[in-house]
């Protein structure tokens, strides 16, 4: 297996240690050129690990290129509340020092005097981590180094994010930030240009940010390599449902799902078939049993209808009822909708009633077919990603699992 950002050099809560061992060498490497650092990432495509996959070199080129205000702000975007989504947490806890050096970097090399790490209030150890990792940094002759190197004297803010699932949302994140409800914003103006109190401000997620400094320390072709095709790297997949070891675990990007579930997970329980996997938080498309060889980078997962989104792996095995899953994730997205956009207000709400009639038998017909036109109409109708994600794991579930839904309509 090759862990790059889990393994156990790179894995510690103290910075001399880590300093010691895999840490500190990239930052170097950023201060010695600070002008290299996006190309560098450019060059390693480096996509956003949260769910975008967007090329980071590009945001961060963009916030670079901002110059009329004099503060810039970079959120390190820890809020992850999605079902199945476990990694953030994981890395901030066990492996603090690698994120912040990643975000030491990306603030380099965009000129940004504001870091916020912005935490799943849930997560108390992550955030009690992070606030120890950062004190020490703080006090690090690395840390003045970059320090000098900056236009704007830099100071970072560990802060409890809002907690809503909606809140991971780059703008929402903003608003959260600002001390306000996190309710997305109607895009433009992008982040980039005007975010956090109007100043511009990049948004990345930790498991990013904890590839930046392995990237500038062992070079761009290094991070190609790990990877296949043009997905590269690695990819942390939170592994969970009917298997024998649910876990974290990071592999190569395009590590076939068989080889997920089988060789890491340790098969199926109770030797049990597969029936279905909900990839990204249970806001994509389902993946069955005939996608089992996926290989899992951006691209390949995408072509199968679906896409890799956090890398949540939700395991269900034959025997589980679909109808049943499915509510309750909508269930989930309908309580976690902000209420801003009416079609996403009374959408998530109407389809959760509509799931759980049918999941109960109370059903008819007229309620199905109800269910399938409003996966035709709702898509795109709300200003962030939860209706359509909320649809999106409706639909799939009705192509592969519509005899499911029909025997369970009332005779
Ligand atoms: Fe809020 Fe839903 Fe609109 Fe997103 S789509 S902004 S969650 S109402």
């Amino acid at each position: 297996m090759n862990n790059v950002l889990l393994h156990p050099d790179s894995l510690g809560t103290n910075l001399s240690e880590w300093l010691s061992g895999n840490g500190g060498t990239g930052l170097e490497k950023a201060l010695s050129d600070p002008a290299g650092i996006i190309s560098i990432i450019k060059e390693a495509d480096l996509r956003g690990l949260g769910g975008s996959g967007f090329p980071s070199s590009k945001k961060w080129q963009f916030v670079a290129e901002q110059s009329a205000n004099p503060d810039k702000y970079l959120i390190c975007n820890g809020n992850e509340d999605e079902p199945g989504t476990f990694k953030d947490a994981h890395l901030l806890t066990h492996a603090p020092h690698q994120v912040i050096e990643g975000a030491l970097i990306t603030a380099l090399a965009s000129q940004i005097n504001k870091i916020v790490f912005y935490i799943n209030p849930e997560q108390t150890t992550s955030l009690d981590n992070v606030r120890i990792a950062v004190e020490q940094w703080e006090t690090c002759s690395l840390f003045e180094q970059l320090q000098a190197q900056l236009e704007t004297p830099l100071s970072i803010r560990v802060m409890a994010s809002s907690g809503h699932y909606i809140g991971g949302e780059e703008t929402a994140a903003i608003e959260s930030v600002e001390g306000n409800f996190p309710f997305p914003r109607g895009k433009p103006p992008f982040p980039a240009v005007s975010g956090v109190h109007g100043c511009p401000t990049l948004i990345n997620n930790i498991e990013t940010l904890a590839n930046v400094p392995h990237i500038l320390k062992n070079g761009a072709q290094w991070f190609r390599e790990l990877g296949a095709g043009s997905s590269t790297g690695t990819k942390i997949y939170c592994l969970s449902g009917d298997v024998l070891k649910p876990g974290v675990y990071e592999l190569p990007m395009g590590t076939p799902l068989s080889e997920l579930i089988d060789t890491y997970g340790g098969g199926m329980l109770l030797d049990k078939k597969i029936k279905a996997v909900f990839t990204g938080g249970a806001s994509s498309s389902i993946l069955t049993p005939r996608d089992i060889d996926v290989p899992l980078n951006f691209e390949s997962v995408k072509e199968r209808g679906s896409s890799l989104g956090t890398g949540a792996m939700i395991v269900v095995s034959e025997g589980t009822g679909i109808v049943k899953r499915v509510t309750e994730y909508v269930n989930f997205y309908a309580h976690s909708s902000c209420g801003q956009c009416p079609p996403c207000k009374t959408g998530t709400f109407y389809i959760s009633q509509l799931l759980n009639k049918i999941d109960t038998g109370q059903a008819s017909e007229y309620d199905l077919e109800s269910l399938i036109n409003l996966c035709k109409i709702l898509p795109g109708s709300g200003r962030c990603h939860l209706l359509d994600g909320a649809m999106q794991v409706i639909d799939s579930s009705l192509t592969h699992f519509i005899d499911e839904y029909k025997s369970s309509l009332r005779p």
